[in-house]
């Protein structure tokens, strides 16, 4: 067959071919796929006229006309197909009951909290958990694992709900983004003296796309002012209608700072659900379900929350939760207490996995830790060589404009490392969620990850010329010089919205930092010291830069910031006050804060004016 000619390019046929591309392939995997260079397929696409450059990601239909074009059958693979392709390989099914109707038991109904902020999602899921206990356990629930199951009593009969301990529709879209849902039932929180607000509309939306029945729990009935009368009325202009107005939906006055009508609340999330669902799932099976909390714990190590969905979970399991693996060597439940099994709808946390999976991702067990690991190795080096084939300059957020402006760029690389999943989970999905006017402009999220910034962090910031968004955490080790070196542009925040708002400015081109960070000084603690009526002096050596008193500092452990907005109020030099201590030194630093241990890091910073340019 001739080959076509685009402009002088010539490319042979792929004669009806078929080709299987990820989500989001470049040009370059394409190339590589059917042997051309990318910078041909550039050219094939401007004669098609569309603009893009070799390393880019691009949408599902380019991918396609590009096929059409050069006679090639493309198959698009969604990340989770790839999945699905993997553990077929090793002959598991994801995702599905074994066996017959016959061997489905009904399970708990999965709640989440939603509603507009200050309507006392919080304060509702706080007072449930202090109050209720399952089975006459006696004592509050204390821990916060990121679920708990309640226990409440309905036509006398023993009924459990579980609810995710994270209030707010965050974590439930960025689950759902990744093609999870752990949640069977939202409850939507509205103070009767506030009525519906733009987060309640956009709570709604989710529930509703999500296809979850809603429960409305009117709140704050107990202050002046309240009209539970009026919620009703407005949340019948969103669809929402209640018993009382002809609909279907369970509205119940509450006051959860009170605790006053939490039993009826728990009564209409178990009648929704008897009545709006069939809840039931295969308890005899090896355990499937989701991770919805997890971090680094330094005695522990891998703490993880997940959520059981079919199948029992028990200590001695191997598993695979994203990738992660390894054998459940321990499960606490939300009192802290081990338990052996875990059923499903239960939310233990699992403790013997080598690291820590993210907010979202899967979790099954297999037969045996062979299988766990090489599931576990195959996605981690698919993630990898994802991250790799994304493209290659380096950019700081200041220079990521003019790229802009002069046409080079078209998105802007994120890398998100977070002290927990469920913050970075809840980070990335509100940062690409920020509209950067103009659809030309994309903020994409090429890493993320819980701990401390390492190495690979900030190679993979350089090479795909991203920025590294650290929320809680700091680089590891001497990272924060590498990063330097390689002109990488980390930025620190412990608050969301700020990391929202700064990076939304960038992005518009607004931003004007009038003052900036800057790195005075860092010291290990090497002894800690206890003084009478002052508190714990770090006995320290001054590793970089000099340490002032009267300055600002953070406490840093394996990474992760402890403490922020510290301040020197004391330094000395053997017995003697100091005003400042040069590197190599020793000293006792006094932060006014009483958790200092050996090997933590002090950092201190101040904040100086910057030109604006
Ligand atoms: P969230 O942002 O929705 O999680 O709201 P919070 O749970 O943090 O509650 C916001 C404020 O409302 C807090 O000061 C709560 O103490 C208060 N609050 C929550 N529920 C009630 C209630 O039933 N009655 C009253 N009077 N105050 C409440």
């Amino acid at each position: 067959m001739q080959a076509p000619s685009f402009g002088g390019v010539k490319i042979p046929s792929g004669n009806g071919q078929t080709i299987r591309l990820s989500r989001g392939a470049s040009l370059a995997d394409f190339g590589d796929k059917v042997e051309v260079n990318p910078a041909s397929l550039v050219q094939v696409l401007l004669h098609l006229g569309e603009m893009v450059t070799a390393t880019q990601s691009l949408p599902d239909e380019t991918l396609q006309l590009l096929g059409d074009e050069l006679k090639y059958n493309v198959e698009v693979v969604s990340p989770e197909d790839e999945d699905r392709e993997l553990l077929e390989s090793f002959s598991i099914e994801f995702g599905e009951d074994a066996g017959t109707d016959e061997d489905l038991r009904p399970r708990p109904p999965v709640v989440t909290v939603m509603g507009h902020v200050d309507h006392g999602k919080t304060k509702l899921l706080d007072t449930i958990r202090s109050s209720n206990v399952v089975g006459g356990e006696a004592g509050g629930i204390t821990q916060h694992i990121g679920a708990y199951q309640v226990g409440t009593e309905v036509d006398g009969e023993d009924r459990k709900i579980t609810f995710i301990d994270t209030p707010g529709h965050e974590a439930f879209t960025a689950m759902r983004a990744r093609g999870a849902q752990a949640t069977d039932i939202a409850v939507l929180v509205v103070a009767a003296d506030d009525g519906v607000k733009p987060q309640t509309a956009e709570a709604i939306d989710h529930a509703k796309a999500a296809e979850v029945p809603i429960v409305v729990a009117i709140n704050k009935i107990d202050v002046e002012g309240a009209d539970p009368q009026r919620v009703r009325a407005q949340l019948t202009e969103y669809g929402v209608v209640a018993e009382e107005f002809g609909g279907d939906v369970q509205c119940v006055e509450i006051s959860a700072l009170r605790g006053e009508n939490l039993n009826s609340l728990l009564e209409a999330v178990v009648l929704t659900s008897d009545a709006a669902l069939d809840l039931r799932a295969n308890p005899e099976m090896e355990a499937q379900g989701l991770a919805i909390e997890a971090y680094l714990d330094r005695g522990r190590g891998s703490m993880a929350t997940v959520l059981v969905q079919r199948g029992t979970l028990n200590v001695g399991d191997s598993i695979v939760c994203g990738d992660a693996y390894g054998r459940v060597r321990a499960m606490l439940d939300e009192h802290g207490t081990n338990v052996k099994s875990a059923e499903p709808s239960r939310p233990v946390q699992v403790l013997g996995l080598t690291n820590v999976p993210s907010a979202g991702d899967s979790f099954l067990v297999v037969k045996d830790d062979r299988v766990a690991r090489q599931i576990a190795q195959q996605r981690e080096a698919r993630e990898r060589f994802a991250q790799q084939s994304r493209s290659t300059r380096r950019v700081t957020i200041d220079t990521w404009k003019d790229a802009l402006a002069e046409g080079e760029r078209n998105e802007l690389l994120l890398i998100v490392k977070g002290d927990m999943s469920g913050s970075v989970e809840a980070l990335e999905e509100s940062l690409s969620k920020i509209d950067v006017g103009g659809e030309e402009v994309d903020i994409r999220v090429i890493g993320r990850g819980v701990g401390a910034i390492t190495q690979n962090d900030i190679n993979l910031a350089a090479s795909a010329g991203a920025i590294i968004v650290g929320f809680n955490v700091r680089p590891e080790g001497k990272n924060s010089e590498l990063a330097d070196r390689m002109g990488v542009d980390i930025r620190y925040y412990s608050v969301i919205y700020q990391a929202i708002d700064e990076i939304e400015a960038a992005v518009k081109g607004l931003l004007k930092p009038i003052y900036e960070e800057v790195q005075l000084g860092s010291a290990e603690i090497r002894e800690v010291f206890k003084v009478p009526r002052v508190g714990n002096i770090a006995g320290s050596i001054v590793r970089g830069g000099t340490i002032r008193r009267n300055t600002k500092a953070r406490l840093i452990r394996e990474g992760i910031v402890v403490s922020e907005n510290l301040n020197v109020d004391s330094l000395r030099r053997f017995k003697d006050d100091a005003t400042e201590v040069r590197e190599g030194f020793e000293c006792g630093i006094g932060v006014g804060y009483n958790d200092v241990r050996i090997g933590d890091t002090i950092e201190t910073y101040e904040m100086r004016e910057k030109p604006r340019d």
